[in-house]
């Protein structure tokens, strides 16, 4: 039956940056579906668990920089003590903003770290584990709009994105054939801390909401239809894709 297709039963997802925004619902929509859920966070710590409990699901903490080198390998160890990981939702990330000709090298190096090479290094563990273990697996990368337009003061945030997307692409490639299936989701403009400061400036937000043929700002839980479906069997013919949730912008 095709409603069974998105169920997570017996599943055990990894999500990170789950304390908070998009990760958190992601969290508690995997949840929901069946799974059990390790959720990441970095300075906060994971209120998500609680929820996830309330739903009756086994669920467990973990703390890890991603601005760190080695952090992403050893938080996917951390995940695999709890239990053996079947989803991975790569969603922490990071967004610092200024002038090109002003921006720094440690902004540079922070965001380049936490949005891309941690995602790849953990996309890397959890293909390992994967085909090491002969099962199915699903990564979901947390691109953005940003992986095609520019934005505007955010070139470390822009680089990393389109190269999350990018990368997204020789994953499956080389893994399809082995029943792992690696996607990425593109969201638009949510509303969220990552946010805020568009959200704040008045001229800006007009601008994105004249864009958005929905009119409005997408919410964390508009995100969940598509991270579930990317995390389960209904998507086990889906490769390599970047699955945009903007309410239309991109069609304008
Ligand atoms: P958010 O509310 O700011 O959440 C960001 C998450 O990433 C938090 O859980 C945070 O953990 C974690 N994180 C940040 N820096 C980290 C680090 N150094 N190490 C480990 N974890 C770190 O933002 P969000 O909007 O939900 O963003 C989630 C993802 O969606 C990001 O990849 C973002 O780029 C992407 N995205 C968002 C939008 C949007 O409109 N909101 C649009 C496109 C793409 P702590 O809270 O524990 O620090």
């Amino acid at each position: 039956m095709i409603l069974d297709q998105f169920r997570l039963d017996g599943k055990t997802a990894l999500v990170t940056g789950a304390s908070a925004g998009l990760g958190a619902a992601m969290a508690i929509a995997l949840a929901q579906a069946g799974a059990d859920v390790v959720c990441h966070g970095n300075s906060r710590s994971p209120r998500t668990c609680e929820k996830i409990e309330k739903l009756g699901r086994r669920t467990a903490a973990v703390q890890a920089d991603l601005a760190q080198s080695g952090a992403a390998e050893s938080l996917f160890e951390k995940a695999q003590q709890f239990a053996p990981v079947d989803i991975v939702i790569n969603n922490a990330g990071t967004i610092r903003r200024a002038k090109a000709i002003e921006y720094s090298d440690a902004d540079w190096t922070a965001v380049l770290q936490v949005n891309l090479n941690s995602v790849w290094k953990l996309c890397q563990a959890a293909g390992r584990f994967f085909i090491a273990r002969q099962a199915t697996g699903k990564i979901v990368n947390i691109a953005s709009l940003l992986a095609f337009q520019g934005g505007i003061t955010v070139p470390a945030y822009a680089a990393s994105k389109g190269a999350v997307a990018q990368l997204t692409k020789p994953l499956a490639n080389e893994w399809a054939s082995q029943g792992v299936n690696v996607n990425a989701i593109a969201p638009g403009y949510m509303r969220t801390a990552n946010t805020a400061a568009l959200q704040r400036d008045e001229i800006r937000n007009r601008q994105i909401l004249e864009r958005i043929p929905a009119q409005r700002w997408g919410d964390p839980a508009d995100i969940c239809g598509a991270a579930v479906f990317l995390a389960s069997a209904a998507s086990d013919y889906v490769n390599g894709h970047v699955l945009v949730v903007d309410g239309g912008w991109m069609g304008t």
